[in-house]
């Protein structure tokens, strides 16, 4: 019996759904895994707890003296739950995350053994490294790397199976000090716009000191059943499949999206939303999508550097919990063709230490050119940089949404709704127009007019649009389901600093010409709507008319992951990141090329798999399958049927016997192009051949032909699960 009806009769007979999960109030479970302030307050000395709020409050540097305490503070704690080992938990660029366990048990020098963790250990360790992308900057023979501890990311344990480990947050540099993570260049970006931040927000409010970005990201995936993934090889090494006719029955129906969640999926969904309770996440909402077996996880928002831990961590509980209810989470952003892909929505804001939400419209004028301000200053930011932007999101499997008819398109615009557009056109027409030197210049504009209360209801009916504005924060949707939200999130938060700086530069010019402060703001933010305005669109983002317009107005439309990174590699990006404080030239470059190779590893990946699957399972079934029909043809005609009687199995073999003939000829080509590619010595040169010289070529066509032979091909003798088992099976 082959492997595919292996999977689909373990899976009638499963009994885990009903392996259920124990009803616990979330308040009774919720951070127990983390070493919170509260925690530290009680395994801590006072100098020590003192030293550790001002690090995760004020960003100040913890002593090395005190680290000891810490360390031994953290470790009393983590025993007292059963932690034997602990380990430097980081994001290195592969996209995952990284560990090293090591246990707390050692050696004394006299041989006694003891259980230690010491401040250094807990501020600094060396894993080792050379395995880790780093785009040449640690040329191999100086391969060390360094993990340095995050203190404003709370430690943790996390318990696989029996074991518990103590997890520390880290960041990853290179031994010359280079960032060779998401972490590092993240805090930085945090930094910069929050410096920036502060200085604009003080033109209007003295008394905000300190601004946070916020993000909350909507998590979605598939699950499928474990078995019948398995049975998958493409699902297993690329993450999506490379073949598989649409079945009879796909998302038409509408009759998935908010549906009710089959009872496997929500003992699974329940299940790890226990372990991400005690982990400290704060997830939310629970629901289906659109397309069958996808789903959502969003939490409440943080900080965005926890958030994006919690994202990282939360896609690992995942992965790991669907084990035990055999389950597969796909966390690819197009795991099927033809069904509705996975991205990952990224809600963005930025929040004071006063408690305002600097995106949300106030009603008063005053606090609406506060609003107003960081609101303009966000959408020139994305006009000045909607290339790094796409840039931040480009990957080979984003490549497979991104465009396509439910994704956002390519092109970076920008949403803002009806009520806000307007107030940006009154805004425009104003120009030149001279205020009155008095505040109520400001007035005249009429803002709360056109900021009514509804506006939380009124924004968000355009699901179209890449960056949408959404009440009170903005939405930047393309970002992909297997993403570390940071890629993102540092080149968001950086061109955001940059645009206030500029801003804050020019408002102070016109406030030195003699300007009075709210006439200085006006006139700098009607001049940004005017230089911005091409990057706001209201329409259906997914229309070809929009493509057409885009052009019109010069707006980048890159639709695959090589072109889409020279973003980086522009004298404005070297400029932007390096002014910023992110990203050295060098640090950048080396990020292009990891991207390069990631992509073109991946596409390479896929051709592999495709080559495997075509020859060693599509093309041996069809083969036994033309045999049987040549063997009917002859039996019959040996007994003298006319041929009008086996017309039919003439013609289907005709057609099995073409599809076989391509699909070996294109296979056998698409490998001689990718020796080609291979040979290439540039890499950007290279990923581009790989994407124009192997994907665009063969993939399209040489599925064609392997799905039209699975409607051929004989039920029984085929032995991939199908689309409709994967996806409608539970
Ligand atoms: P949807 O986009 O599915 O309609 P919502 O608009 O209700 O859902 O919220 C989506 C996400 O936005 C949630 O994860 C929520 O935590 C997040 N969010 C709400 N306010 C903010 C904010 N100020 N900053 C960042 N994220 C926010
Ligand atoms: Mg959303």
């Amino acid at each position: 019996m082959s492997l595919r009806f292996n999977a689909i009769s373990a899976l009638t007979s499963d009994n885990t759904a009903k392996a259920g999960v124990a009803d616990t109030k979330v308040t009774a479970i919720f951070g127990e895994n983390v070493f919170t302030l509260e925690k530290a307050r009680s395994f801590l000395s006072n100098e020590a707890y003192k030293s550790l709020l001002s690090s995760v409050q004020g960003g100040k540097k913890i002593d090395r003296n005190l680290a000891g305490q810490i360390a031994t503070g953290i470790r009393a704690w983590a025993e007292s739950k059963g932690v034997t080992h602990y380990t430097h938990w980081f994001q290195p660029l592969t996209g995952t995350t990284a560990e090293k366990h090591d246990s707390f048990f050692t050696l004394k020098g006299d041989g006694t053994p003891i259980e230690e963790f010491d401040g250094g250990t807990l501020i600094q360790q060396e894993p080792d490294a050379s395995s880790f992308p780093n785009g040449g900057i640690r040329a191999t023979f100086e391969a060390r790397g360094y993990t340095a501890w995050d203190p404003s990311s709370p430690a943790f344990i996390y318990e696989l199976n029996a074991g518990k480990t103590l997890c520390i947050p880290t960041i990853f540099v290179s031994y010359t000090g280079e960032s060779l993570d998401y972490k590092a260049p993240l805090l930085k970006a945090v930094e910069a716009v929050s410096k920036a931040a502060v200085e604009v927000a003080n033109l209007f409010d003295k008394s905000i000191s300190k601004v946070t970005p916020t993000l909350g990201w909507e998590q979605e995936y598939f699950v499928i059943d474990e078995a019948l993934a398995n049975a998958r090889p493409d699902l297993i090494q690329a993450g999506r499949t490379v073949f598989g006719a649409a079945p009879a029955k796909g998302q038409q129906l509408d009759d998935h999206y908010f549906g009710s969640i089959p009872e496997r999926v929500y003992a699974f969904m329940r299940d790890f939303e226990n372990e991400s309770y005690k982990l400290g996440i704060p997830l939310r909402t629970r629901h289906n999508e659109v397309a069958p077996a996808q789903f959502e996880a969003a939490p409440i928002f943080e900080e965005i550097n926890i958030a994006v831990d919690h994202n990282i961590l939360l896609m690992d509980v995942m992965t790991r919990v669907a084990k035990r209810h055999k389950l597969k989470v796909l966390l690819h952003e197009k795991p099927f063709a033809g069904i509705n892909g996975s991205g990952k929505h990224n809600n963005w804001s930025l929040a004071t230490d006063t408690g305002i939400n600097l995106l949300a419209p106030g009603k008063t004028p005053k606090t609406n050119l506060l609003f107003l301000t960081f609101f303009i200053n966000i959408i020139k930011a994305v006009h000045d940089h909607a290339d790094i932007l796409r840039a931040s999101i480009a990957s080979a499997s984003n490549d497979h949404r991104l465009g396509a008819n439910e994704a956002p398109p390519a092109i970076i615009s920008v949403f803002v709704g009806e009520y806000l557009a307007q107030v940006l056109n009154d805004l425009e027409k104003r120009v030149g127009e001279k205020f009155d030197e008095q505040d109520e210049a400001i007035l005249k504009l009429d803002l709360h007019r056109s900021i009514p209360e509804l506006l939380l209801d009124n924004t968000d009916r355009n699901r179209t649009s890449p960056f949408a504005f959404t009440g009170n924060k903005f939405e930047f949707r393309a970002v992909g389901s297997s993403a570390n939200c940071a890629n993102a999130m540092i080149t968001l938060n950086t061109i955001m600093a940059d645009s206030l700086k500029k801003f804050k530069a020019e408002v102070d010019e016109l406030i030195k010409g003699g300007s009075k402060k709210e006439i200085a703001v006006m006139q700098t933010l009607q001049k940004y709507v005017v230089e911005s305005k091409n990057v706001l669109f209201e329409g259906d983002g997914y229309s070809f008319e929009w493509e057409k317009e885009a052009e019109k107005r010069g707006l980048p439309n890159v639709k695959t992951t090589p072109l889409a990174l020279d973003a980086l590699s522009t004298d404005k990006a070297k400029e932007l990141f390096e002014s910023n404080g992110i990203y050295t030239h060098r640090e950048l470059e080396a990020r292009h090329e990891i991207e390069l190779e990631n992509y073109l590893k991946k596409v390479q990946i896929e051709g592999r798999v495709m080559g495997d699957l075509a020859l060693n399972h599509i093309i041996p079934v069809a083969v036994n399958y033309q045999n049987t029909l040549a063997q009917n043809i002859k039996n019959l005609k040996d007994l003298g049927l006319e041929e009008a009687s086996y017309s039919g199995q003439l013609e289907l073999l005709n057609r099995v016997s073409t599809h076989i003939n391509v699909i070996y000829k294109k296979i056998h080509e698409m490998t001689e192009a990718r020796k080609v590619a291979n040979n290439i010595e540039n890499i950007r040169t290279r990923a581009i051949a790989y994407d124009s010289q192997v994907k665009a070529q063969f993939f399209d066509e040489i599925r064609y032909h392997v799905d039209k032979l699975e409607h051929l091909v004989d039920n029984e003798k085929w032995t991939l699960p199908k689309y409709r088992e994967m996806l409608l099976l539970r």
